[in-house]
């Protein structure tokens, strides 16, 4: 509207201040118009890009501070990604505690590695057919000092936002190899051990001689690692992604796509990148039995990933039906609860319950 002005405060960051708002409906209806201008694909050398806007409304009277207004608009529009994104959200106090919670966390996490406060747990993939440990998911834990046990669902996405997910995923890199050391030679050793990998992390120039470098301090072979990449990562500069992925291919390292079916699922990627393991997502396992589509999509992306010739590991399997459903689909591999859930490495079963 005329009089409003706009902003750009940082990489993907607005802040739009409309002097002509009565109430929080006027509020929402702007919130709606810029939505719908991006809701029309954009042509970016003659492809079609999709964007979607997560906006945070304050609304307030002459008497604020500049600083403040900015810090609640961005408290409310991290709600509104939290909750999925291409939406609203209206600041409230919840919303001002749940950000001083967050920019504690932030803080707290910054020193996490250096303090020990991380630990990472391991959860058995089995193999479908034989009902062996075919290797271990490397799972992180954070102890914090004051709040205990903090799920990896709320420190991993405030880690990527603050930058420390690189300083906490280098941590993991080098203990899950120092863990597959320490594990060789013993009988009950899990084959494989899989990392996951963030987004930024796959972004790093010095990624493959991380990755090198923690192989080679401990002693091991490539292929005793798998790094898991979920598809929005791979999504976001693809052929950075390419190069980086066909050198820890060559390097004999294992990579896997993890929760697919999630994002874009394109052919694409099975095509164009060196992947060895499509993981499909545990919502898919979740709705068999209530949902069909569900497991078509599974069968489907099975048929899809052995065509390209990949493995596919099932994720958050709880029961033995959907174990059943999984066998008779062709699945390879499976993970979850049914067999044990992540923990410590001293408590990993040597020996899996047959199925
Ligand atoms: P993910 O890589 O898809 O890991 C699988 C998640 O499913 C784990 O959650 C695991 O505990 C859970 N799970 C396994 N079996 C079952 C089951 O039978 N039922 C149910 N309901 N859940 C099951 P977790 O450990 O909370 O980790 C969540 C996510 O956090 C991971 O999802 C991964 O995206 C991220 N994450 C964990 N550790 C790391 C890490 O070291 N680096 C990075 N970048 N991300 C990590
Ligand atoms: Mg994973
Ligand atoms: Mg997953």
């Amino acid at each position: 509207m005329a009089g409003d002005t706009l902003g750009r405060l940082g990489a993907a960051d607005f802040a739009l201040v409309s002097e002509h708002i009565a109430d929080e409906t006027d509020a929402i209806s702007v919130a709606g118009r810029v939505e719908g201008v991006l809701a029309s694909p954009f042509k970016v050398e003659g492809k079609e890009l999709f964007v979607t806007a997560s906006t945070g409304i304050v609304l307030v009277d002459a008497q604020r501070q500049a600083e403040e207004v900015l810090r609640d608009a961005s408290a409310a529009m991290h709600q509104a990604k939290d909750s999925g994104g291409a939406r609203y959200e209206i600041f409230n106090w919840t919303i001002r505690e749940r950000a001083v919670t967050r920019v504690e966390l932030a803080s707290a996490l910054r020193r996490a590695v250096e303090r020990g406060e991380l630990r990472l747990y391991y959860q058995p993939e089995v193999d479908v057919t034989t009902g062996t440990c075919a290797g271990v998911e490397a799972l992180m834990r954070w102890w914090h000092p004051a709040r205990g046990l903090v799920p990896p669902a709320e420190f991993i996405p405030v880690a990527e936002e603050t930058g420390s997910i690189l300083a906490l995923g280098h941590w993991a890199l080098q203990e899950a190899c120092r863990q597959a050391a320490e594990w060789r030679g013993q009988a009950a050793a899990p084959p494989q051990i899989s990392v996951n990998l963030s987004a930024h992390q796959l972004a790093l120039p010095d990624l493959v001689s991380q990755v090198t470098e923690a192989l080679d301090q401990a002693h091991l072979d490539a292929g005793s690692i798998c790094l898991e990449l979920t598809e929005t990562a791979l999504m976001q500069d693809v052929d950075g992604a390419m190069a980086t992925l066909a050198a820890l291919h060559d390097l004999g390292v294992q990579l896997s796509i993890d929760d697919f079916g999630t994002g874009y699922s394109s052919l694409l990627y099975l095509r164009r990148y060196p992947v060895d393991y499509l993981k499909i997502d545990r919502t898919f396992v979740a709705g068999f039995g209530a949902d069909t589509h569900d497991e078509a999509i599974a069968s489907a992306i099975i048929g899809l990933a052995h065509s390209f010739g990949l493995k596919v590991v099932a994720e958050g399997v709880e029961t033995e039906q959907q174990l059943d459903l999984l066998r008779s689909m062709g699945c390879d591999l499976a993970q979850g609860y049914l067999w044990s859930r992540p923990v410590p490495s001293n408590e990993l079963p040597s020996t899996l319950p047959a199925r």
